[in-house]
């Protein structure tokens, strides 16, 4: 099949490349993201692949289906760059990749929250510079500790069998139970409670409507005082101006970020020679107890592999019109 493939970068054209050998696909690599501007670079492609920045709304989608798109295949778990809905509507399917090693981003979720509450980029920092002083370096025992998780999935599953096994009692929440995060030991809480309980708490919840902004002014205002945010799930999950509020004051004792609500524009290129002119960003990496990472935690050899191969798979299913595995619930 035609595919245009958007926000190609190079570690996506080798390792799609390697996975479609077999397929024989025809793949058209973009860098450009996809947006109303760019839609055209896919006229005549009956797939188009995409990725977590790119933006298929119905405007996008109305355009590609009229040069002939017929299935949105994305790079990822979340589809909220897309309108399902919509692409129901224009006859496009939309899957994704559900199955990929939720181990990645859970252990980078631990590698987030190691590293703002001990300051371990902060002092990799300082030694390079000839600074060995551990002054304003002091973190605090994980051991003990209370970990609230919001989406006990499989990634907040993995994450808090994780953190169990650090010695942490581990509190959750979601609208389903998830057997594996009770056997991992977690306990689940209505959320007020894991917020009020917890020293920290980790985002594993898809971005939805209903979970938009679901760290906000309220909800930081209630959470324990001095507590640590981690967030790898989306940006728009938390209310980011409320955040700088919150760590200007103390209520919250340092942030953890691998996503960021307007991440598009900045996240996935090198920006280090250009002025970047959202203030936001700019104060959050100002703050000493912030970690700010370019939405990498997905990003280990085992989970781009199958990330890739899962996409190929879903194509030749559409292609030889099998039932497509990784199909997007329609919207
Ligand atoms: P999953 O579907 O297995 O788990 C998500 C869980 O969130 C489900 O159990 C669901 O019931 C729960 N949920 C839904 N609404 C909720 C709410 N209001 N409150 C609490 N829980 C709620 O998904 P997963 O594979 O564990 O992935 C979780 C999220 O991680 C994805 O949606 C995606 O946004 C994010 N993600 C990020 C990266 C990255 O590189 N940073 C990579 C992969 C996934």
């Amino acid at each position: 099949m035609k595919t245009a493939v958007y926000s190609a970068r190079r570690y996506d054209k080798t390792m799609l490349g390697r996975a479609n050998a077999g397929a024989g696909h025809e793949l058209r690599f973009f860098e450009d993201r996809l947006t109303v501007s760019t839609a055209a670079l896919a006229e005549g492609c009956e797939a188009v692949c995409v990725f977590v920045n790119d933006c298929a709304d119905a405007e996008v989608l109305g355009i590609l289906a009229r040069q002939g798109t017929r299935l949105v295949a994305t790079r990822s778990t979340g589809y909220n760059q897309i309108d399902v809905a919509a692409a129901e509507a224009l006859g496009i399917a939309v899957v994704r990749v559900t199955d990929y090693s939720p181990h990645s981003v859970a252990e980078f979720a631990v590698g987030l929250l190691l590293a703002v509450n001990r300051k371990i980029a902060r002092a990799s920092t300082r030694t390079r510079d000839g600074n060995f002083d551990l002054e304003g370096l002091m973190g605090f025992d994980l051991h003990g500790k209370t970990v609230g998780v919001i989406g006990t999935g499989k990634i907040g599953a993995i994450f808090g069998r994780i953190m169990a096994g650090f010695g942490c009692t581990v509190l959750g929440h979601d609208p389903f139970v998830n057997p594996a995060f009770d056997q991992a030991g977690g306990r689940y809480v209505p959320v007020e409670e894991l917020l009020a309980l917890s020293d920290v708490v980790s985002l594993h919840c898809p971005l939805l409507e209903s979970t938009r902004h679901i760290i906000n002014a309220g909800t930081l205002a209630r959470a324990k005082r001095g507590g640590i945010l981690v967030n790898t799930s989306r940006g728009g999950l938390v209310d980011t101006n409320a955040a700088i509020e919150a760590l200007k004051t103390g209520q919250l004792g340092g942030l953890a970020i691998d996503v960021y609500e307007q991440e598009a524009n900045l996240f996935f290129q090198d920006l280090s020679t250009t002025i970047i002119c959202d203030d936001v960003i700019q104060r959050l990496v100002s703050f000493p107890n912030v970690i700010v990472t370019g939405h990498q935690a997905f990003f280990t050899v085992e989970a781009i592999s199958q990330i890739m191969q899962t996409t190929i798979d879903s194509i030749g299913a559409f292609e030889r019109g099998e039932e497509l595995l990784n199909r997007v619930p329609r919207g």
